[in-house]
């Protein structure tokens, strides 16, 4: 499940959670349901620019500059 980050505009906490699309989580600081997604916060970068989803390595092919796989290996 995607990391989605959360606003309570009852409170103004403001947290992540795993969420499914279609479902709005209560806010664990006063515990209302007048939360909003947060979309500009969920595309963070990964450290280093490279996931390890991305990177050939991890599928047989071709290793990444920031493979974290090759970082082990030199
Ligand atoms: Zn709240």
């Amino acid at each position: 499940m995607p990391l989605y980050a959360y606003r309570c505009n009852d409170c103004a906490h403001e947290f992540e959670t795993l969420s499914r699309f279609d479902e709005t989580p209560a806010c664990p600081g006063c515990g209302g349901a007048h939360v909003e997604r947060q979309l500009s916060l969920i595309a963070r970068p990964a450290p280093g620019g490279e996931t390890a989803e991305s990177c050939g390595a991890m599928s047989g092919g071709t290793p990444c500059a920031s493979c974290p796989a090759l970082a082990g290996q030199m």
